[in-house]
């Protein structure tokens, strides 16, 4: 039962809490509880944090349990866009994609399906908002004020180098983060704002489905969504503007997902241009600039997927001394710091890969340098990445273009999936492995993985480059048979065959003669 008096406040959260069922309820009274009751401010705190989406919310959690006076500053929910409008929602999406593509292809396994195989699009909005829901005490109020927070819900704004106001009280700190995430960016599309659009702020909320679905931008939320609403029965245009579809990733890599994509039915609008919305009769329609020609796609929904904008306005930044760029989002070192010593950030804020495990990294980089003096630097970390279509294309370290640019002599070995037993058996063989070496040596520099469950298995490396293993430990690594991991092995044996020169070759041999 809503009262009266709450209505306003939830309003102010529609986007993300609506349709307001008793999920969503659940999930408001995790990630910001109507009844909140802000506390009274210590004297001054070790660490306050501006902002609970997952940098915040680990810096307050590990500062605290570390002994220090911490407060967590968050004007919306707790959780922010992971929990809420990002990770947790697409994945549950993804999976209900996922299983849909499953019943569909059933019969390339032997297994007889009824046809009509169809998707329940209002169950698997209801499912996503359950489980996201379930998952929500993890990051809740509740849960940070017992373990030592002062939670603060309200808008944080630095009223000096070393004060935040929240609510009407004034928070002195001796050391501060700012972990204030980043938005939608907007499109700069004539009538876009008057025909209305989707975002990722919003695209969850829906309980109907779209029956045309035009998607803008085509990076990894583009890619991803386009896949899911394709798999869900919408007729889905994604229209990747004057980039490439995932843009970032190596291009024989999003190639295999494009294939992907259009083979569920996404119709890939490549360099086409929208230079107008306009509202229709019941629909939206866009006009498309492309090769010369202008036409005009009528659609239902418009979901906009083009790139982040860092939240920077509005907090203060000025009177803290925190330089900031509209575009980049506060400056910081490579410790973190920013122009004011007691300043630090995290996150999608500051940081030009925008993922919740880089997030939750650099969090952890903050609380030692911001409270122990240390020297931890974000330029040492190995970071993947994964984007989460259906294969999954996941990605760590640099690639090859990135490694010639540093003047670094790279060699790449590539193995298919197609030689992989157990990807052939799985119906998976489309995938590909890139890994990328220093010089001759087997020192792994990066990778490139396309695979079903790419982002499970892209650890593999992740783990071998942090310890400083290359090829040679992967190759000698046993890995049970038959699995997909296996790919690695074989990449690790291709670089011994590539040490096994022709005078090496004939040195083996003639050992062998002897020995015979
Ligand atoms: C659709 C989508 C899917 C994604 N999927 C993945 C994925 O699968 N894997 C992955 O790793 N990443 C994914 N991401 C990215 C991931 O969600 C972000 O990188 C991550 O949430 C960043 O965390 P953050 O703490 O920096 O910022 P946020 O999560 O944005 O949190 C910032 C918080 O600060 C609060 N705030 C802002 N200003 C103030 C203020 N003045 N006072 C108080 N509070 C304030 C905001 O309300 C928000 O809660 C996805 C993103 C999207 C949009």
């Amino acid at each position: 039962m809503i009262l009266p008096a709450v209505i306003p406040r939830i309003v102010e959260m529609i986007p993300q809490v609506l349709p307001y069922d008793a999920h969503n309820e659940k999930l408001l009274a995790n990630a910001h509880p109507l009844d909140w009751v802000n506390p009274e401010p210590a004297s001054r705190y070790n660490l306050v944090v501006l902002g609970a989406g997952t940098a915040g919310l680990v810096s307050a959690a590990g500062a605290a349990g570390l002994g220090a006076k911490v407060a967590l500053v968050e004007k919306h929910l707790l959780g922010g866009d992971c929990l809420n409008v990002g990770c947790v929602p697409s994945k549950a999406l993804i999976r209900s994609a996922r299983a849909f593509a499953d019943v569909r292809d059933a019969g390339d396994f032997g297994v007889a399906v009824e046809p009509g195989a169809r998707v329940d699009f209002a169950r698997v909005m209801e499912r996503m908002r359950r489980l996201r829901a379930q998952i929500s005490p993890n990051d809740s109020a509740g849960r940070l004020r017992s373990l030592g927070v002062d939670v603060f819900l309200g808008a944080g704004r630095f009223t000096g180098p070393d004060t935040i106001d929240v609510d009407g009280k004034s928070l002195r700190f001796k050391k501060a983060v700012i972990a204030t995430g980043a938005r939608p960016s907007s499109p700069a599309i004539p009538g876009a704002v008057e025909a209305g659009y989707l975002t990722n702020e919003t695209v969850f909320s829906l309980t109907e489905l779209p029956a045309r679905l035009a998607v803008i931008g085509a990076g990894p939320v583009g890619c991803e969504l386009s896949q899911a609403f394709a798999r869900f029965g919408s007729t889905v245009f994604l229209i990747p503007g004057r980039h490439q579809i995932l843009g970032r990733e190596d291009r024989d890599a999003a190639a295999r997902i494009e294939k992907s994509l259009v083979r569920d039915g996404v119709r890939l609008l490549a360099g086409c241009r929208v230079k107008e919305v306009r509202n229709g009769a019941g629909a939206k329609r866009l006009i498309l600039d492309g090769a010369g020609t202008t036409e005009e796609l009528e659609v239902d929904q418009i979901l906009f997927g083009v790139g982040r904008t860092p939240n920077v306005e509005h907090l203060g930044l000025g009177e803290a001394g925190v330089a900031f760029d509209l575009r980049e989002g506060v400056k910081v070192d490579d410790g973190l710091r920013t122009t004011n010593r007691n300043i630090f950030a995290a996150g999608d804020v500051c940081f030009p890969f925008k993922f919740t495990h880089t997030a939750d990294a650099l969090a952890r980089i903050v609380i030692q340098n911001a409270l122990f003096r240390g020297r931890a630097k974000a330029s040492d970390l190995v970071i993947p990445w994964c984007t989460y279509t259906d294969p999954e294309l996941a990605h760590v370290g640099i690639d090859e273009a990135q490694a010639r640019e540093k003047g670094m002599a790279v060699r790449t070995l590539v193995v298919e999936f197609s030689e992989v037993d157990r990807a052939v058996l799985d119906g998976e063989p489309e995938g590909l492995l890139k890994i990328h070496c220093a010089g001759r040596s087997d020192r792994i520099l990066g990778a490139t993985l396309v695979a079903r469950h790419a982002g499970e298995m892209i650890s593999e490396i992740t783990l071998a480059m942090v310890c400083g293993q290359g090829l040679k430990s992967l190759s000698k690594t046993i890995h049970p048979y038959p699995t997909q991991a296996e790919v690695f092995r074989k990449a690790g044996d291709a670089f011994n065959r590539t040490r096994l020169t022709p005078l090496v070759k004939s040195l083996l041999a003639r050992w062998l003669s002897w020995t015979r």
